[in-house]
């Protein structure tokens, strides 16, 4: 895979480190999963967590989350990475005391990034004084914009991200301030009735958050959709610094 930085000669995202793509890049090659939490009470159909865990046995129940501990000392890592800390959970069903034992060791912690996603912000009530956390929601379609409000509301502190995933239909107009990061991606599996997204789609929440200077990070199976000329792949300074460091450590 060949990759080469550039920065952006457009004003309006002039401090993005955009990366020409050969052919696109697959975020689990740059965002790690740190499953701390398993378990999901929301139900969303495609979802290819609860699959995974009933499948390999991980949890008894998937309704019912556990929270295993004993994976926090995979933050202890000098090695700087960047954490999704969600990807088998959603954060509105992190109990209290589960967040306050992650949140004390990611502060012992700060080489990384630490990304949380929720469906559910309207049920949280969080502030935290991390400057590298990451709280974002996911919005799959357009009557799910209000989650973005939403998430300013409830949560405060760290940085803001969105991901738009599957998109089930055209989300329109959205209001993106004070958002630093936004993901986009179709469904992706084999469901009965799987929703493909339009190229007109993606490049009207693209058009909107480059509008802002928001770096924009289409997801490898919109490449088909896209063609390889339209597939952008932006990612916020710090992540492009944890890569960065990475790299020098592979030297
Ligand atoms: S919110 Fe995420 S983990 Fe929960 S059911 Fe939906 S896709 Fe699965």
């Amino acid at each position: 895979m060949l990759l080469k930085g550039i920065v952006t000669p457009a004003k309006e995202v002039s401090y993005i480190l955009v990366v020409e793509i050969l052919m696109a890049v697959c975020i689990k090659s740059q965002i790690q999963n740190m499953n701390l939490v398993i378990g999901c009470t929301i139900g969303c159909s495609y979802c290819y967590a609860r699959n995974n865990v009933r499948r390999f046995h991980m949890i008894e129940d998937f309704e019912n989350p556990e929270f295993f501990p004993g994976k926090l000392r995979l933050m202890d890592k000098a090695r700087p990475q960047i954490f999704l800390l969600t990807g088998m959970s959603d954060f509105s069903g992190w109990k209290p005391e589960w967040r306050e034992q992650v949140f004390a060791k990611m502060e012992q912690n700060p080489q990384h990034q630490y990304l949380f996603l929720t469906k559910r912000p309207e049920e949280i009530q969080f502030s935290s004084r991390l400057d590298n956390a990451w709280f974002g929601v996911t919005v799959t379609s357009r009557k799910e914009k209000h989650r973005i409000a939403d998430l300013r509301q409830h949560i405060h502190g760290g940085h803001y991200h969105v991901t738009f995933e599957p998109m089930f239909d055209d989300i329109g107009a959205v209001d993106l301030s004070g958002i630093e990061w936004i993901v986009i991606g179709t469904e992706t599996g084999h469901r009965k009735g799987k929703s493909v997204s339009r190229p007109e789609w993606v490049q009207s929440l693209t058009a909107q958050a480059h509008a802002l200077g928001i770096p924009v990070f289409m997801k490898e199976d919109l490449l088909p959709i896209l063609g390889e000329a339209q597939m952008i792949q932006e990612l916020p300074p710090a992540f492009q610094k944890i890569l960065e460091e990475q790299r020098k450590w592979q030297k």
